[in-house]
């Protein structure tokens, strides 16, 4: 047993299995979230699409795998069945996404059946792992014939072969496993795997990097579970390779691999590769106090937002590639968004916050989550968008399954992490980041107290906080005042609300009481000696908006928006005499809004006078009534036109 194992034992022994997500204590981030384990969701909102993920995506995604040789890859690689690789030379890395999705659902729901089936298939993946720690079934099952793009041999097309991209995937679900049960079956493939990687690449070794990023983030968590640094250094060593034409021919900018990573300025290329990347700078900047990384990710970070960021938190407007596209080249119709790069974009923007603690990088991730994100799955959780676009002429519906299929399993780990990004600490200030009816743990002062958050959000912006603490506590209450509260669409310049929604003040009581607060950050602070039962109210005014884009935007000229809370708002054409096209609010100072509990399983509606072209011979302008539902919302009643951007006047 070699010293970091002990120490590991002795840890575990003194106190318990480690529950944090992200690693702690020096070197780690300034600012520490509240993990998903400690925050009960309790709300009309979040809690059903978290139980629906449970109960429904979790068993189908795994069937799909079933279905489709995804888990027979791996009893075949093992010798206990017969057969070929089925697929795509990446399917492991689906496999171990929902592993690490239903690894977390365990942490919330005990299912006794679930931990058994996993321990199951990851019998299997241990058996597909090869002596010396290898394991990437397309290889193992006919080294000979590996699948299309494997390379002949071992790392030998790493650009493409997503070897060290699938392990990425598989440390992530080891960790999450391992957190999440306590058994470390899963765990001893992730660090015998890694054991090999370290042996492979590094300073006087292989010098490549994977051509899709993902290992980085997952070596950064076997070190927070392992406390093993040289997973830390390695994730490093793959991230400061990337663009030094020194250790190898460079893959381009496709795989932000053109420069070094510390010069980098813009996002280009592939988007999930490109918000993986950012994620692991940040990472490893946040445990090593690498400044370079952290100049380079907050330059891209504003690249995005200032040029690159879809109103609906997407992110990755090309189809060629699934990549970036210039700046201000954010077309509707053709938007690709992949579900994928909303989620890293949704990861990264949280690693920014506690990173900076600016509440700038929480409003860009709360407008991913009820947008962006939240369009990926329908809302009966088995069926799946993979590109996210923001105007349809009609034919484009979820689907149950692709060959492809990183983003249903991407939705499917998501999901159950999300009250993991409500609540943060830093010293002895509490960040209330998300609106989410929930109650939440956490240590203040070295003692044990409970927050209770009840709201009606994202339908209306009245928040109440209970304290539930048995001593007297005094620290300092941040409450995050979104941008869309105020007059700050994203982060930037790239939207603006239009001049006639003047923002509305937020109301702050404490005690039924108003109560003096200071704003720093984006935060509203309120430092005081809090009690048993204190209570909090906040409330932001919600209406609905208007948005223009940018004048640089080609695809919003002459065009516009509307949001209401956080919730993004489109037209869909069978709301609206069937053509969501060519529709023109026409009173754009009194638009309704109805809470509409019967459709789409309880949705925030906003209604409009506008006009229409009717159909027919003589096409003529037509005064019409206008429905809009939420973007995520839409595809659900069959095959629709679809406009999030609308005309301010008929073509
Ligand atoms: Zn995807």
């Amino acid at each position: 047993m070699d010293k970091n194992c002990l120490i590991f034992l002795v840890i575990l022994f003194l106190f318990g299995v480690p529950k944090e997500v992200f690693p702690q204590g020096k070197g780690a981030y300034p600012f520490t979230p509240v993990p998903f384990t400690q925050v009960k969701i309790e709300d009309q909102f979040w809690a059903p699409r978290i139980e629906t993920n449970r109960k429904v995506t979790i068993p189908y995604d795994f069937q799909k795998c079933e279905e489709t040789g995804r888990i027979d890859n791996f009893a075949v690689a093992a010798g206990l069945k017969e057969g070929k690789f089925k697929g795509i030379r990446f399917d492991d890395s689906d496999v171990f996404k929902i592993i690490e999705g239903a690894s977390y659902s365990l942490q919330q729901h005990y299912d006794p059946k679930l931990d058994n089936y996993l321990d199951s298939i990851i019998r299997l993946i241990a058996g597909a792992q090869e002596e010396d720690g290898y394991l990437y079934t397309s290889r193992t099952i006919d080294p000979q014939n590996p699948a299309k793009n494997s390379g002949d041999q071992r790392w030998s097309f790493i650009a493409q072969s997503h070897e060290l991209y699938n392990v990425g995937h598989m440390y992530e679900a080891a960790v999450a496993h391992y957190l999440a049960t306590g058994k470390k079956s899963f765990l001893d493939v992730a660090v015998k795997n890694a054991n090999l990687i370290c042996s492979v690449f590094g300073p006087g070794k292989v010098r490549m990097v994977s051509g899709h990023e993902e290992i980085e983030i997952g070596l950064v968590r076997l070190y927070g579970v392992t406390g093993d640094k040289k997973y830390l250094g390695m994730a490093k060593f793959f991230i400061d390779e990337r663009g030094n034409k020194k250790g190898h021919k460079l893959f381009g900018e496709y795989c932000q691999d053109h420069i070094p990573v510390a010069e980098q300025s813009k996002a280009v290329g592939h988007a999930v590769r490109a918000g993986y990347l950012y994620c692991g700078m940040a990472d490893v900047a946040a445990m090593t106090n690498d400044s370079s990384y952290i100049r380079a990710i907050s330059r891209i970070w504003s690249n995005v937002a200032e040029t690159k960021l879809y109103l609906t938190g997407g992110i990755g407007a090309k189809e060629e590639g699934e990549a970036f596209g210039d700046d201000y080249e954010l077309p509707n119709a053709t938007a690709y968004n992949e579900t994928c790069a909303a989620i890293a974009n949704a990861l990264w923007n949280y690693r920014m916050f506690l990173l900076f603690g600016e509440s700038k990088y929480i409003d860009v991730l709360e407008r991913i989550l009820y947008n962006g994100f939240l369009s990926g799955v329908s809302l009966e959780g088995d069926k799946f968008f993979y590109p996210n676009p923001l105007e349809c002429s009609g034919g484009y519906q979820r689907k149950p399954w692709f060959d492809c299929s990183c983003c249903p399993s991407n939705v499917v780990r998501f999901l159950p992490s999300i009250p993991g990004y409500i609540y943060a600490i830093k010293g002895n200030n509490l960040y209330v980041n998300l609106f989410i009816g929930s109650t939440v743990s956490f240590k203040m002062n070295g003692s044990e107290t409970k927050l209770k958050q009840e709201t009606g959000y994202p339908w209306n912006g009245k928040i109440k906080l209970t304290v539930n603490s048995p001593k007297e506590q005094n620290f300092k209450l941040y409450l995050r005042i979104p941008g869309w509260a105020g007059n700050q669409v994203v982060p930037s310049d790239l939207y603006a609300f239009s001049e006639k929604n003047k923002p509305k003040p937020v109301v702050i009581k404490v005690n039924n009481k108003k109560t003096n607060y200071s704003m720093k950050d984006g935060y509203a602070v309120i430092e005081q000696v809090w009690k048993d039962n204190d209570e909090i109210f906040l409330e932001i005014p919600m209406e609905a908006k208007r948005i223009f884009a940018n004048e640089k935007v080609e695809a919003g000229r002459g065009m516009e928006a509307y949001q209401r809370g956080p919730v993004v708002y489109c037209l869909e054409g069978i709301d609206n005499n069937g053509n969501a096209l060519n529709a023109v609010v026409s009173d754009k100072n009194n638009i309704g809004y109805s809470f509409e509990p019967g459709i789409l399983k309880g949705v925030g509606i906003l209604h409009f006078k506008g006009q229409q072209i009717a159909k027919g011979e003589n096409p003529e302008v037509k005064d019409v009534k206008l429905t809009a539902i939420p973007y995520y919302a839409w595809a659900h009643r069959g095959e629709s036109s679809m406009a999030v951007w609308l005309p301010q006047k008929i073509k």
